[in-house]
């Protein structure tokens, strides 16, 4: 059998893979041996399951494949923040970073080749839409990151943000079952609170999160709480007005009782002003949030330049005074093009 005939092992779930290992006369026990071997023990080779016959990993291998994930390149930042390009099995390429903190280390996850949506101030919206990524594509980055922070830091991962390249929300089943298998003491058994989904704010499936009672955070990229500036700087906005997204968050809120992160990129002379800060300080009132004020990291395809430091800091005073908890994220990886909007694959 040709690897193209063969069956892409970790698209099955357990019982599906119990049921071939029945047709291929194999005690079922045997197909949850396999599944923590992938899952569990993360291992991309049937031939290195030891506890398998000989017999069995042969004929495993003939008619399965483990379509695995791999580091293809890997920069290192002076602030520590490493960028990976990873190879996908087909030979796409998607970019995942670990930022190492005092407190944490953080594995930032793409979810998509590319992004279909058109985000002006980010680097991967300059790229086509190519396909979704499977749950296995994403878990493997999360499974290769940690792997990367206890080798080069002695620290396992803390936490997981899907910021990385697409928008999660679009590829929603697999983002949900690649968290499950995150989740799942059978996978790395991470906590839930460990996680963040980022997204750029579709309405409709930000009330599909609420139906579906998920517990992992929820992060709204806002960067503007006026519907004429944000139209200019996300285009998908256009169909998720201001009004749109606060219906639908406090939808979610209701549903699953978690509080919602705002991440506001700070641009010089777009949305830096004491005026801006009232306006994201109104749209805060409508649930429990909190405010992540960030560096923008300028690229080459954009004009926007980051805010000056007291400008920053005094619409995080506003904000604060308005009794709204509000974070400086400083910047990580910038010399090596890994910062927040940066992501855009550049291998050579
Ligand atoms: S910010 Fe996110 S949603 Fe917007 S273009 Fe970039 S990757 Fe896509």
């Amino acid at each position: 059998m040709t690897t193209a005939q063969k069956i892409d092992i970790r698209q099955l779930n357990l019982a599906q893979l119990q049921a071939h290992f029945s047709e291929m006369n194999e005690p079922t026990y045997r197909a949850k041996q396999v599944y923590q071997w992938l899952w569990e023990k993360s291992v991309r080779k049937f031939e290195d399951m030891s506890n398998l016959s000989k017999d069995l990993r042969k004929k495993l291998d003939e008619k399965f494949v483990i379509k695995a994930v791999e580091i293809h390149t890997a920069q290192f930042s002076n602030d520590h923040t490493i960028k990976n390009a990873f190879r996908l099995a087909d030979g796409n390429i998607v970019e995942g970073v670990l930022i190492p903190t005092d407190e944490r280390m953080t594995a930032c996850v793409s979810s998509q080749v590319g992004c279909s949506l058109t985000c002006k101030f980010c680097a991967t919206g300059y790229m086509d839409r190519k396909r979704n990524l499977n749950a296995d594509e994403i878990y493997d980055q999360v499974v290769l990151i940690d792997k990367q922070a206890k080798a080069n830091y002695n620290i396992p991962l803390t936490n997981i943000v899907y910021m990385g390249m697409g928008e999660p929300l679009l590829n929603y089943t697999n983002v949900l079952k690649s968290i499950e298998r995150i989740t799942a003491p059978d996978g790395l058994n991470m906590s839930y609170k460990r996680i963040t989904v980022s997204t750029a704010g579709i309405s409709k499936m930000i009330k599909k999160l609420g139906d579906d009672g998920v517990k992992f955070n929820l992060a709204l990229s806002l960067h503007a709480a006026n519907d004429i500036k944000r139209n200019e700087i996300m285009p998908i906005s256009e169909h998720n007005s201001l009004a749109a997204l606060a219906d639908a968050l406090k939808y979610y809120y209701q549903k699953t009782k978690n509080p919602v992160t705002y991440e506001y990129i700070v641009f010089n002379h777009f949305n830096d002003e004491i005026e801006d800060a009232k306006e994201l300080a109104k749209f805060c009132k409508h649930l429990p949030c909190k405010v992540n004020l960030i560096e923008y990291n300028p690229i080459q395809f954009a004009d926007f330049t980051n805010a000056e430091a007291d400008k920053i800091e005094a619409f995080a005073s506003y904000l604060r005074k308005e009794g709204i908890n509000t974070n400086i994220r400083r910047s990580r990886g910038k010399d090596i093009d890994a910062a927040c909007g940066q992501l855009a694959v550049k291998t050579d």
